[in-house]
């Protein structure tokens, strides 16, 4: 069996680490040809010497140097560095990569992602931001050069899996996104939450930003918006249901009133492993699911007055396509300020709102668009947190 090449951008995160888990599961499959981090030297250093891939990218220059000293002084030989986040697009184009995990968190990870579309590649996408920024054009891009997209963020793979079960994709369905509801679903004042409150996630494990996301339901906001456009779906056949367990990982509704919904423990690696051995289904080391030890599962719906970002995705839906692009942008900006300390909790929905109610929509057509309103978005969100 010839080895799958796999990329992984974002390795040294929680996703990119859990890939690594999984792919040690199955060595005579799998090959990872490269791995790139922010500027985690040690972190990615570390990676290099046990899986040995033949290329280490560092995002930040200034870092390269001290990868260099750190994977010589670990005897990792044969390896070519390169920085920059030019080199980590360019990665995810190369000829001796099959499959691209894209793993990088926040709208860093949209150059990659178009990258990796343009050239055709077998996408495994977590970086849900490049998506809810490049929208229809990144779709369109994955279309037209044949790649292969598929969803690793756990309630895109659970919406793939209850579709594809059912073998005729052209019926018109619904999709219910379950969500946890996060740390504070059942505190009537947010007031005075520190990142120390918001980072201890209920049920999942994950990466700071997308921790602060789920606490805030960004997350599931960004979500909705990841789920319009992975399964072109109208953004009002798109339904959030809070499930505190988190063992449904989604599901799909259909004409007869049935829903069709994927479940599993509350573990990155089951979604990971599904889009890592697609169409096969492949270990990835999770516990099997028994529900007699879970007891129940309860369901309530979302309550938008407290948590009003949710409703603001839907709003950004329903406006001009670069209005996405600036909801995550002054997200990225306020989850920023609130984990330095710098803004409160509640201060996140005040300055994306407040960033969006100011903001003069462009039309959007290429990438370099898209990057605009990104980089002015996040201008208009720094001006916006001193009003918070
Ligand atoms: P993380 O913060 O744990 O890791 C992020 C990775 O991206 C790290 O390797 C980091 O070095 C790299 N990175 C950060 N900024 C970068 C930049 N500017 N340029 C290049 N590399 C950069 O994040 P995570 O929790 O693993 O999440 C990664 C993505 O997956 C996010 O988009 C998140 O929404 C999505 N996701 C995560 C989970 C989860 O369980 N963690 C679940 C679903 C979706
Ligand atoms: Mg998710």
């Amino acid at each position: 069996m010839t080895k799958e090449r796999i990329a992984i951008l974002g390795a040294t995160g929680s996703i990119g680490t859990s890939a690594l888990e999984v792919i040690g599961l199955h060595p005579e499959r799998f090959e990872v040809v490269s791995l790139t981090a922010a500027s985690r030297g040690e972190e990615l250093a570390r990676l290099c010497a046990k899986w040995r891939p033949s290329r280490a990218i560092i995002a930040k220059a200034e870092c390269e140097g001290a990868l260099k000293a750190r994977l010589a002084a670990l005897g990792v030989e044969n390896i070519e560095v390169l920085s920059g986040e030019a080199a980590i697009a360019a990665e995810a184009a190369r000829s001796d990569v099959d499959t691209v995990l894209l793993a990088i968190v926040g709208a860093a990870g949209l150059a990659p992602s178009f990258a990796a579309a343009r050239a055709g590649k077998r996408m495994l996408l977590a970086n849900k931001e490049s998506v809810v920024c490049g929208g229809r054009l990144l779709m369109d891009t994955v279309t037209q050069s044949g790649a292969t997209l598929l969803p690793v963020d756990s309630e895109h793979s659970a919406i793939y899996q209850s579709l594809k079960s059912r073998g005729v994709p052209a019926t018109p369905f619904e999709i219910v996104l379950t969500c946890s509801g996060g740390p504070f679903r059942n505190r009537a004042d947010l007031s005075g939450i520190t990142p120390e409150d918001a980072l201890a996630h209920p049920t999942w494990a994950m990466g700071a930003k997308i921790t602060i996301d789920s606490a805030t339901l960004m997350n599931k906001g960004l979500e909705v918006i990841e789920a319009r456009y992975l399964f072109d779906c109208a953004p009002k056949h798109i339904h959030v249901v809070i499930h505190p367990q988190s063992i449904i990982h989604s599901m799909v509704r259909f004409a007869d009133g049935c829903a069709i919904a994927q479940l599993g423990l509350p573990d990155m690696k089951s979604p990971i492993a599904f889009a890592l051995g697609y169409p096969e289904r492949i270990a990835s080391g999770v516990a099997p699911l028994a529900l007699e030890k879970i007891g129940s599962l309860t369901f309530e719906a979302p309550d938008t007055n407290r948590f009003p970002l949710l409703k603001l995705a839907y709003e950004a839906l329903s406006d001009k396509a670069a209005a996405t692009t600036v909801l995550n942008a002054a997200n990225e900006v306020a989850v920023d300020a609130f984990l330095r300390r710098a803004l409160s909790f509640t201060g996140i929905f005040k300055a994306v709102a407040l960033t969006l109610e100011h903001f003069d929509l462009p039309e959007v057509t290429t990438l370099d668009d898209i990057l605009a309103v990104d980089r002015e978005a996040r201008l208009k969100a720094k001006e916006a947190l001193t009003r918070c």
